[in-house]
């Protein structure tokens, strides 16, 4: 094998990667359709258009197969093209995507991996050709420590039913006391427009308040720079969050949805909302939006908070509503221009999942600077 072989176009470089990926998730399709009570997540298994899934799991691990004998004919090195031919090879002899249901499903703890299948499915369809087309920075789809943010993209979803348990249980074990049925009746009867845009108020107010905190108490900081550690932004970057930071900000931004008593339809659009914004914000495209970057946080907002020097750092901290900043005098949004330099100034974050894992934990051996508010 050889390390050096081109990576460029007709190598079979991006067929083998693209058959690899797809050889993956067809056979985590499969493993859902084997397991569902222990790998799929009950709120979307309940909605699943069975036939349209298993058409696309068919088309996953199909061309998933073609690409791999692609990649086989044109590389020297066969590692990639058959690895993603013995996936699909495999997904197939496991029964592929016509292995039957049998319903209903049991009640389970439960891992999301169809969460995890499916929003990479979407993000990487929506993303990936947006940041071919209007690019900002030039780099490659499998940029620097990208196998580092997928590993973060996958046990965040994978972790779901974790990560919900610790969201919702501080609000109501300690929080219990402050719910008042005839408020939560007056909120919950608001169109669902109307509550979507108190959610989205509430919950950037609180999350400004907590992303301020964590840039100001050290060991929080190291747990946050986790998530300025990227020098290169893409679409998965956003996904590098610590877990304690996962929990801990959920947890506090759960309290006021909580107490106030939103529909339960509001708050999934939020969180919908929510997933699909913290993705654009971190996305490598130069588009700009002119006054609405006022208004609502664009990647151009956001990625200044992400940058590593000059005038913007320890802004921007607001993830909805650059106004929140203007309000708190934290706002930088020069009129035109990007960032320079995206990570953290000071200190070395190391590169990997289990490293960063530890890293808030670790013993500094060198003095940088502890926080955000850094020395300059
Ligand atoms: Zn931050
Ligand atoms: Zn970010």
């Amino acid at each position: 094998m050889s390390r050096d072989e081109a990576r460029t176009l007709g190598s079979g470089w991006i067929s083998g990667t693209a058959s690899v990926v797809l050889g993956a998730m067809g056979f985590g399709a499969v493993l859902c359709l084997l397991f569902p009570a222990q790998l799929t997540t009950p709120g979307l298994r309940a909605v699943y258009p069975m036939r349209l899934v298993r058409g696309l799991i068919e088309a996953v691990i199909v061309t998933g197969f073609v690409l791999g004998l692609v990649s086989v004919v044109l590389r020297k090195s066969k590692l990639l093209g058959l690895g993603g031919l013995s996936l699909a090879i495999v997904s197939v002899l496991l029964g592929g995507w016509t292995v039957p249901v049998e319903g209903p499903v049991a009640r389970s703890n439960y891992l999301g991996l169809d969460w995890f299948l499916l929003d990479l499915l979407l993000m990487s369809v929506m993303f990936v050709p947006l940041e071919r087309l209007f690019a900002r920075v030039s780099q490659p789809i499998v940029r620097n420590e990208f196998g580092t943010d997928l590993v973060y993209f996958f046990v965040g979803h994978v972790l779901i039913q974790v990560f919900v348990f610790f969201t919702v249980a501080p609000a109501t074990t300690f929080f219990f006391w402050a719910r008042h049925p005839s408020f939560q009746t007056a909120i919950a009867s608001q169109p669902l427009l109307v509550q979507f845009v108190e959610i989205v108020l509430v919950s950037d107010l609180f999350f400004y308040w907590t992303h301020r905190l964590f840039h100001r108490v050290p060991f929080l900081w190291r747990a946050h720079a986790v998530h300025h550690s990227p020098r290169q932004m893409d679409w998965l970057a956003g996904s590098r969050l610590h877990i304690l930071e996962i929990i801990l900000v959920r947890a506090v931004m759960f309290v006021p949805l909580f107490v106030c008593g939103f529909a339960p339809t509001a708050v999934q659009v939020y969180v919908v909302f929510v997933a699909l914004h913290a993705v654009l914000l971190h996305a490598n495209v130069r588009f700009t939006f002119g006054w609405i970057e006022q208004l609502i946080a664009m990647p151009r907002y956001h990625q200044f908070h992400h940058a590593s020097d000059g005038e913007s750092l320890d802004k921007n901290f607001a993830v909805h509503l650059p106004w929140l900043d203007r309000l708190f005098g934290t706002q930088y949004l020069p009129r035109d221009g990007w960032p320079a330099h995206m990570g953290v100034a000071g200190e070395h974050v190391p590169a990997t999942y289990w490293a960063q894992l530890v890293y808030p934990f670790r013993r500094r051996e060198r003095q940088g600077r502890s926080g955000p508010f850094r020395e300059k």
